[in-house]
């Protein structure tokens, strides 16, 4: 079943932000699932450069993160690869990044999609009220964080996963196995560059 909520004539796309430090089955699934139930015509993963609420050093370089990214979403012809972020370098603020989307694209909604724990931080957001125009911010739930918000978030139900980029990067680290949470062609990449094997 589709939904079509906004305007008709106008394009329909979601926003897939995230560090993807890597990116996992959780990111796709969600993305997949809102893409589905809302009728979206596309969903732009975007890897951040810096994002706004961690120091530069927790997250392995853009051009890793960026190659994960088309790695996972390779195959799927509603996802694509949005490298504005990067390509910008610094600090990422959304506000920033949809200010010049919308810009480019004034035929298009977007819809920003992000789980409960961003959801729970949007207070902090740089220009959160603005943002929350330009934008229909789309909340998915996650394992211990809430739904309430004071922003208009559009729930979204999909299938709760206590998967994060946090638990892959340990399991890495520690030896464990990390299939079926992470796309083959990922894991593939992360074991040919050795990645986060000697992360603390
Ligand atoms: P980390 O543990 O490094 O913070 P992460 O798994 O949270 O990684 P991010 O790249 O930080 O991944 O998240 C990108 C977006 O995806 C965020 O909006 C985040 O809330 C959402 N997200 C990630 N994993 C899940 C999940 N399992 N369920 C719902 N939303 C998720
Ligand atoms: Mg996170």
């Amino acid at each position: 079943k589709e939904e079509i909520l906004g305007d008709k004539h106008k394009k329909q796309v979601g926003i897939m932000g995230g560090t993807f430090n890597p990116p996992h089955l959780g990111h796709l699934i969600i993305a997949e699932s809102v893409g589905s139930q809302l009728g979206l015509d596309k969903i732009l993963f975007m890897p951040d450069a810096t994002p706004p609420h961690q120091t530069p050093k927790t997250a392995i370089a853009a051009k890793h993160r960026v190659a994960m990214v088309q790695r996972a979403i390779t195959g799927n012809e509603h996802f694509a690869l949005e490298t504005a972020e990067v390509k910008r370098g610094g600090i990422s603020y959304s506000y920033d990044t949809m200010m010049t989307l919308k810009q480019q694209h004034p035929d298009t909604d977007y819809y920003f999609i992000i789980g409960a724990d961003m959801v729970a931080d949007l207070p902090n957001w740089h220009r959160i009220d603005e943002l929350t125009k330009m934008v229909q911010f789309v909340g998915v739930k996650r394992p211990g964080y809430s739904v309430q918000s004071r922003y208009p978030i559009l729930w979204v139900d999909a299938p709760l996963m206590a998967i994060s980029s946090t638990m892959i990067r340990r399991r890495v680290q520690m030896g464990c196995s990390i299939r079926y949470l992470v796309p083959e062609a990922v894991i593939d990449y992360i074991e040919k560059e050795g990645l986060y094997r000697d992360q603390k």
